[in-house]
């Protein structure tokens, strides 16, 4: 196994709050985070959509670092990515916390995680915490050739993306990040020089679609994050996982077939998956064989010449995962331990929000 050396300028051997990447203090008091296009502003104590990030006197901190809720290995294809490396494996990690609501979401569980994300706020949680040095020692211990970031969105915890995306690297491993692509400019630009590989949903067309899951999300934003990931030299695929009644239509389909030959190339791999019911849709039907074959045709007509149907798999989800110790060196006990942040602001008992929220409560007596 090669050594991998830490170049981090941070201390990650034990759980702690990091930093968040991208924050601007503003006038009023209240720090805002750019990661995200929710683009929060939080005042001391509070958390961000996503639950993951937290303002502690001023400054923004992210909960999830390191905390691992799913991994899995299996081949790059499933992501769905099937032109860059085709053939080898690929060792996929998901935290809690998500930017987006979807009604048809698989990983609840695993990526939501609010109650997850409240025990780590408390310093109660047992959750998995794995150093990136851990992580990349994992995957290489298990032979895959790259990491994908992926069950929720990424962009909720950069910080780890791309701490464990430069030493991947830095141990011949490629990256990969499955996205909604709610990102702000600012975050790609951050993220693209590390990571290999972008697999965004275009989730639809129609604004009623993302706001109904996103109220901050605009279709034209979305495109031009998937647009700017490949200007920045990322290797970029897309997926539009077909919906009955939601984003069936075939004029739109249609639309996103053109924007990808149009803005991507008519050899970007465009993938087409099957629905299959869950959380509030669960009243839907999977999409119908005969209607993934038409969206297929209709790539083709539109002149993708990387077009491709999964008539047998929905979501990349990871319901049958194996736990995350049996990925890991260490033992069940100790990767599971309190999570207690080891930084020295958060006092002698390393009580993540205790001390603050007493600290507030003082100030409003
Ligand atoms: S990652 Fe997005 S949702 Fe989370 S705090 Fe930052 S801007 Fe808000
Ligand atoms: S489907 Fe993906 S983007 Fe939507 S809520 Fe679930 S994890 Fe988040």
């Amino acid at each position: 196994m090669k050594d991998i050396e830490n170049n981090l300028t941070k201390d990650t051997q034990q759980y702690r709050l990091q930093e968040t990447r991208l924050q601007e203090k503003l006038d009023d008091g209240t720090t805002r985070c750019h990661l995200c296009s929710w683009r929060c502003r939080l005042r001391h104590g509070q958390r961000g959509f996503c639950q993951a990030h937290v303002n502690r006197d001023g400054t923004l901190y992210n909960l999830s670092y390191g905390i691992i809720s799913a991994i899995d290995i299996s081949p790059i294809e499933e992501k769905p990515v099937k032109h860059f490396q085709p053939g080898t494996q690929v060792m996929s990690i998901g935290s809690y916390g998500c930017s987006f609501r979807c009604g048809g979401c698989h990983n609840l569980d695993i990526s939501w995680g609010v109650s997850a994300l409240d025990g780590l706020a408390r310093g109660e949680s047992t959750e998995a915490y794995v150093s990136p040095e851990q992580m990349v020692e994992a995957a290489l211990k298990h032979k895959v050739q790259g990491i994908a970031f992926t069950y929720s969105e990424p962009a909720v915890w950069l910080e780890y993306v791309i701490d464990v995306s430069k030493l991947a690297r830095q141990a011949g491993l490629y990256t990969v990040y499955v996205s909604n692509s709610f990102i702000t400019d600012e975050a790609l630009e951050e993220m693209a020089p590390y990571v290999d590989v972008l697999c965004s949903d275009i989730k639809s067309l129609d604004q009623d679609f993302y706001t109904d899951i996103c109220r901050m999300a605009k279709v034209d934003d979305i495109l031009n994050a998937i647009k700017k990931a490949q200007a920045l030299g990322m290797h970029v695929e897309t997926r539009t996982n077909i919906i009955p009644t939601k984003n069936d239509d075939m004029s739109m389909l249609r639309e996103i077939a053109r924007w990808i030959r149009d803005n991507l190339g008519e050899d970007s791999p465009w993938h087409i998956t099957k629905f299959f019911p869950a959380y509030q849709l669960s009243h839907l039907p999977p999409t119908e064989s005969k209607l993934l074959k038409q969206v297929y045709d209709m790539a083709i007509e539109q002149g993708l010449t990387h077009a491709y149907m999964y008539d047998d798999k929905g979501c990349d989800c990871a319901d049958e995962n194996l736990t995350v110790s049996h990925y890991l060196d260490g033992d069940a006990q100790s990767i599971h331990q309190v999570k207690k942040c080891a930084a020295s602001c958060c006092g002698d008992e390393g009580v993540l929000l205790k001390k603050y929220e007493q600290k507030k409560y003082e100030q409003q007596k």
